[in-house]
């Protein structure tokens, strides 16, 4: 056991400066482990983190990213995860995510999709693995889409390449899409769609090489006194002492932290499915057809060839509440027959396509659909990351530096996803 005093700038850093002295002394595991060199190509942005034990919990798209992004700041940090990075029951599950910059006027995020894109593809290359599938993306409506042509000044002024189309352009364009009520489409050309599941495991596989520590346990939050979260409890008993804490538990979120009103999230029961297209056929695979998303009653939206996986479908209307733990995830007969017969009538050529796979996710919903990143009301050095709500994957790398730039104190917090928005 040692105890160990961390300077003024570190408790600044970790949000600890005016919250009492109960949390410094470390004992026990102790966060990180081993501290290891940094590789040689390593482009850390700083050394914040310079003697800050870190615990972060939850592997998915937002606590791997932030892990890594603390330790390339010189953090010694500990990753915990119940059931592993991209597992089937967390939201950043499965095989592929969208990542497109078109967010309504909502710049914060087509800002952070710019900065995502750039660490994503940066990741792909040092790590020598393809994440990133750059189809372009079409948005697709009846003409009456502000979501869409709201950012049309925001990609422009952001250097995103676009093009506008009629629903004519768009048949002509693309003749395996049927043209018919769509009056207008948002070509984003440098949008694709992610790995999903691939990317987490790699988000691990980079953050073990570069001297981080992985624990797979479940974890619940620790004591706070004076203002600051001393530890977290793994069910395996064991406690970690940490400086600085970071809860990115997805849709187990509300579980992790029952107090809050309204739910920090409330997951709800989504369903993917995946037709089989026609043997070769590129034009419905993404070697032709971009990733598409069609506003409208319902939103609709689909990967095509998804890494070969087929012809992704997912209506995106928040369904049924759902347990992350124990929730059916055996696909339901209503959402395959509303998935085909969207698919049907906008892409004839599926027709008749099998069914050859399908998922049940969830959404971590938050209240009013946008992220959550701020430290938790009682504790200035434990934050909670999340709420990702159907569009969080993509943003991953952008939110996990944001998020340790702000909690070794370089960055101030973002308001936009404070949890004062929900008073209280
Ligand atoms: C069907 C579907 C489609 C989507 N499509 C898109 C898309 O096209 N584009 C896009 O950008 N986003 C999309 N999203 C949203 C995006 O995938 C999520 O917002 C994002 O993956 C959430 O990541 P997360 O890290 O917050 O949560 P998760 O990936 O759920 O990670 C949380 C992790 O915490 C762990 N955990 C939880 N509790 C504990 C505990 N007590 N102890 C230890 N570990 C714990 C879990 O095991 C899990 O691994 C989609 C989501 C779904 C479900």
């Amino acid at each position: 056991m040692t105890s160990r005093r961390i300077s003024r700038r570190q408790a600044i850093a970790t949000g600890l400066a005016g919250a009492g002295a109960a949390a410094l002394g470390g004992c026990g595991d102790g966060a990180g482990g081993t501290a290891q060199s940094p590789p040689a190509d390593r482009e850390s942005a700083s050394q914040a983190g310079q003697g800050v034990r870190a615990v972060v919990v939850g592997a998915g798209a937002f606590g791997g990213w932030t892990a890594l992004e603390l330790l390339r700041r010189g953090a010694r940090v500990t990753l915990v995860d119940a059931w592993g990075p991209g597992n089937s029951r967390a939201s950043s599950g499965g095989e592929t995510r969208v990542i497109r910059a078109t967010y309504g006027a909502d710049r914060i995020y087509s800002e952070m999709v710019v900065r995502a894109l750039e660490l994503w593809k940066e990741a792909g290359e040092r790590w020598n693995d393809r994440l990133f599938f750059e189809t372009g993306a079409l948005w697709m409506s009846d003409g009456v889409d502000p979501y869409a042509t709201d950012a049309v000044p925001i990609l422009a002024d952001l250097g995103v390449p676009f093009e506008e189309l009629t629903g004519e352009e768009l048949g002509r364009r693309y003749p395996q899409i049927n043209p018919d009520g769509i009056a207008y489409a948002l070509h984003e050309k440098s949008a694709g769609y992610l790995l999903a599941r691939r990317g987490c495991q790699r988000v691990l596989e980079g953050f073990l090489a570069e001297g981080g520590e992985y624990r797979q346990a479940k974890a619940a939050a620790g004591t706070m006194t004076g203002g600051a979260m001393r530890d977290v409890r793994l069910a395996t008993g064991e406690t970690i002492v940490a400086d600085l804490f970071v809860f990115a538990g997805g849709p187990w979120l509300a579980e992790l932290f029952p107090g809050f009103d309204p739910p920090l999230v409330s997951p709800t029961r989504q369903e993917i499915l995946y037709f089989g297209t026609p043997p070769g056929r590129p034009d419905l695979t993404d070697a032709e057809l971009p990733v598409w998303v069609e506003t409208g009653a319902s939103l609709f939206y689909g990967v095509p060839g998804s890494n070969y996986r087929g012809f992704k479908v997912a209506d995106d209307t928040r369904g049924a509440p759902f347990d992350p733990t124990g929730g059916d995830r055996a696909p339901s007969p209503e959402a395959i027959r509303t998935g085909r017969s969207y698919m049907e009538r906008r892409f004839p050529a599926m027709r008749g396509a099998p069914l050859i796979e399908a998922r049940v996710c969830q959404y971590e919903q938050s209240a009013d659909g946008h992220l959550i990143v701020d430290t938790h009301p009682e504790a200035a050095n434990a934050w909670i990351a999340g709420g990702g709500s159907g569009h969080g994957y993509k943003l991953g790398p952008a939110l996990g530096e944001m998020l340790a730039a702000q909690a070794l104190g370089e960055r101030e917090k973002e308001p936009f996803f404070g949890l004062d928005r929900f008073g209280g």
